[in-house]
């Protein structure tokens, strides 16, 4: 195996100068890679832990599970840049050119990056295009954030006081990223970061750290000062650790709940610490008497199995009107068993394998679950044909029926291609059963009534409802849970404020009278 370039010379294109900066000089076998800590390489202990390419089924790097000094050094170098202004105190214009510029960077390599997209996570290259579009969307739009992070002015309290308000950064900020969307939701986070003023340390998933290396190496390319960011590999340990730093001011996760619930345990324990944490979700869809079926079955069977329904928002339970949730989970299951798994280079393909065979494992041990609670299997349900998918972990699209709201397939987020359908004879038994789920991060409803759609929708107790659609993000609007799901939005106005603190300003306008002897 080639060790001197990284071999990543898919379709006759090496990708490899992408990872330059992090690869690290190493042996026979799959290219190690360090972290990122102010814009060099720091070689990890040991010969790293070997990564299996769910794309390909082949070795695609080496990492290592970084030692807490590597995360210090990272929040050393990002307190320095900060404190010392080369960064947080960088006009809006500069930080705004810096962002604009990496965003044109990232478009330039677009092909490339979805290239290394699709060999991190397995997903189809059309969707992996999309993903390096949500993150250039996300640099342009928080770009031209940066040269408007202000607060408010307060003139009339009484005639002694004058009042303004400013948005300061919040400092270093800990970006904590999962592996499912690991571009998109970089993207989420670091360019808010940046245009508040914050200097960042990323902690990407170990499964999927090739294109945060690439984009923060894009980054330092449109400018960016090296220490103003660094990207630390590792595994959860490495997370915590950042959660637990006194010098890290706020921390922005994604990621499940479980872990969710431990950052939130932490966040308190060497010092008071704003985190925002976006957990699991299992996403209610709706679909009245009054929806248009063949448009709810084309959106459905993207909602629940775009990017093999490892989808925090995918539509992953169905709750129909009784009059239509059998005509739906049979037109369902068709579409489901029509869909095209297989190389995810191949324009065809419409799913891909899953991210990882430990990941496969548990999918489809909750399948067999499921089987075992007495619930229907419509369609999938298995490993797909050995023959179209050879060693890859691809798992057949999967539509489950039930009435059953105890089931797994209806209480738990399985994060794979699997959705349940489950029917309901009144819109009031709907709402009911939808918000008495732990999660609350989406929902959707479909109805071509738009008295009944907004009703439904005001009475569902989740932070985003589509309303005829499903699983979209924009960079403007913002995006975040409730209970189980998680607390603090992102993206929109409200994702950048999370990045800065308020100072409140008071201004004497009169000369003050002594309290005491007045
Ligand atoms: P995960 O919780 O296992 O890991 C997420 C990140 O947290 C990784 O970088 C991991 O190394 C790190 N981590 C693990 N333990 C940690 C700890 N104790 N302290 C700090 N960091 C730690 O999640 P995953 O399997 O990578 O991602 C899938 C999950 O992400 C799903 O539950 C999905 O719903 C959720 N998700 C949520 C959203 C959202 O916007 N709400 C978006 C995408 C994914």
């Amino acid at each position: 195996m080639n060790t001197t370039g990284f071999p990543l010379d898919v379709a006759g294109r090496d990708l490899g100068d992408l990872l330059d900066r992090a690869k690290v000089p190493a042996g026979d076998g799959p290219p190690l890679l360090g972290s990122l800590v102010g814009g060099s390489a720091v070689a990890p202990q040991g010969e790293g832990t070997v990564r299996i390419s769910p794309a390909t089924g082949q070795p695609l790097f080496r990492a290592g599970d970084e030692s807490t000094s590597v995360v210090e050094a990272a929040v050393a170098r990002a307190r320095s840049s900060f404190d010392t202004g080369r960064w947080g105190r960088a006009s809006g214009r500069d930080r705004a050119r810096v962002l604009a510029r990496t965003a044109q960077l990232i478009e330039a390599r677009a092909d490339d990056l979805a290239e290394l997209v699709v060999l991190e996570t397995g997903k189809p290259i059309r969707e992996a295009r999309g993903e390096v579009a949500a993150a250039v969307n996300a640099f342009e739009y928080f770009s031209g954030l940066a040269r408007d992070v202000n607060g408010r002015t307060v003139r009339d309290i009484d005639a002694s006081v004058f009042a303004f308000t400013v948005r300061e950064p919040a400092g270093v900020a800990g970006l904590i990223i999962p592996w499912n969307f690991p571009l998109g939701i970089l993207g989420q986070k670091l360019p808010p970061a940046l245009a508040a003023g914050c200097t960042v340390v990323v902690k990407p998933s170990p499964l999927t750290p090739l294109t945060a290396l690439a984009v923060v190496s894009l980054l330092y390319e449109a400018g960016l000062e090296p220490d103003a960011v660094s990207v630390v590999l590792g595994e959860g340990p490495a997370g915590a650790a950042l959660v637990a730093h006194r010098e890290v001011d706020v921390v922005s996760f994604t990621g499940s709940t479980a872990t969710g619930r431990h950052i939130a345990a932490h966040a308190g324990s060497q010092r008071l610490k704003r985190v925002a944490l976006e957990a699991g979700g299992k996403t209610p869809v709706l679909v009245t008497a009054n929806a248009d079926l063949d448009e709810v079955v084309a959106g459905l069977t993207f909602a629940a199995f775009f990017n093999q329904g490892q989808v925090c928002v995918a539509g992953s339970r169905i709750l129909a009107d009784t009059s239509v949730a059998d005509e739906l989970g049979e037109r369902l299951a068709a579409r489901a068993a029509g869909l095209v798994l297989g190389d995810p280079w191949s324009e065809a393909t419409q799913m891909g394998p899953l991210i990882s065979q430990q990941h496969f494992d548990g999918v489809s041990a909750a399948i067999e679950t499921s089987r075992q609670e007495g619930v229907r299997v419509l369609a999938g349900g298995a490993p797909s044909a050995p023959e179209a998918t050879g060693a890859r972990p691809f798992l057949a699209p999967t539509v489950l029926a039930t009435d059953d709201d105890g089931s797994t397939a209806a209480r738990e987020e399985l994060f794979g291609p699997v959705t349940v359908v489950q029917s309901f004879t009144s819109l009031d038994e709907a709402v009911t059963r939808a918000n008495a789920s732990a999660y609350g991060l989406a929902a959707s409803v479909w109805s071509n009534d738009l008295r009944e759609a907004l009703d439904l929708t005001l009475r569902l107790r989740t932070g985003t409802v589509w309303i005829n659609g499903s699983t979209d993000a924009f960079p403007e609007l913002p995006l975040g849970g409730r209970r189980d799901s998680g607390y603090q939005a992102e993206f929109g106005r409200e994702g950048m404020e999370f990045f800065t603190e308020n100072k409140t300003v008071q201004v004497g306008r009169t000369r003050r009278k002594d309290w005491y002897t007045a």
